[in-house]
């Protein structure tokens, strides 16, 4: 399968300013065709970087969304305004969203539904903080997360879903997962998946690593078994650095 590599631009980049990045990734990803690659800005530049990113192999995401249609949902965007806003994909259950904001697994578990019923397709991201590693709490956590995410869709949703492990300690902190440690709990969840869903949709399903992952330590995360792509927040934030990261997936170049 084609490795994913997300861009989660966070709260960085205007209008004005996010179609810069954009245009430098698209440039250099001329370069590069053995990887897919997801720009996930603020919802308020979606519009200007889709322009941007419009007939490449560049695709774009939003980084959350609301489970109505429409409403009085005051500050939410619903899944029908991405999708015309040029969304393909659109990130759910970030640990951002699950700590900061209080999101629990049955609101993200409404967002899944939600979203794949306009015709996006999430980016379900789980992760245990670091007490519950620490507690050994790490496989419970994360099979609850995923059994409540995707309690409600059809085994054959599965093949429109990427999952991303993001343990909370290593986001936003420069303490990534090792190779290992990632591609234990990856095996876990793959496992998860035969189980729900068959070894052969479970086959299907990307599971993507996140959490401070950077030039120097991409090429060993994305190598390790059942890594099927990563998932970048602040070193997507400058052009070389993700390119750098895109080129460490890409199989062609390796
Ligand atoms: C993220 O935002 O999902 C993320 C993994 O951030 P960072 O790469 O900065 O740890």
């Amino acid at each position: 399968m084609k490795p994913l590599v997300v861009g989660n631009w966070k709260m960085h980049g205007t209008e004005s300013e996010a179609p810069t990045l954009a245009r430098q990734i698209r440039r250099g990803m001329r370069a590069l065709h053995g990887v897919e690659v997801v720009l996930a800005p603020p919802f308020t530049a979606l519009t200007a970087v889709q322009k941007v990113i419009k007939g490449s192999s560049v695709h774009l995401a939003a980084q959350d969304v609301h489970w109505e249609a429409e409403g009085a949902f005051t500050g939410e965007v619903s899944p029908k305004m991405l999708k015309e806003a040029g969304c393909r994909f659109v990130i759910i259950g970030h640990s951002e969203r699950r700590h900061l904001f209080h999101e629990s697994d049955q609101t993200v578990a409404k967002k899944m539904l939600a979203a794949l019923g306009a015709g996006l397709q999430p980016i379900l991201c789980v992760g245990e903080t670091w007490e519950e590693r620490r507690k050994g709490e790490t496989t419970r956590v994360i099979a609850r997360q995923l059994r409540v995410a995707l309690k409600g869709l059809g085994k054959s949703d599965i093949k429109k879903i990427e999952i991303a492990y993001e343990p909370v300690w290593a986001i936003g902190t420069g303490r990534n997962a090792t190779a290992a440690q990632a591609s234990a709990v990856h095996q876990r969840i793959r496992g998860f998946l035969k189980r729900l869903v068959g070894q052969e949709r479970a086959a299907s399903c990307r599971i993507l690593y996140g959490g401070s992952v950077k030039p120097d330590n991409a090429g060993g995360l994305s190598l390790a078994a059942e890594v099927n792509g990563l998932l970048v927040g602040g070193a997507s934030l400058k052009a070389r650095d993700f390119l750098a990261i895109v080129r460490c997936c890409n199989p062609i170049s390796l």
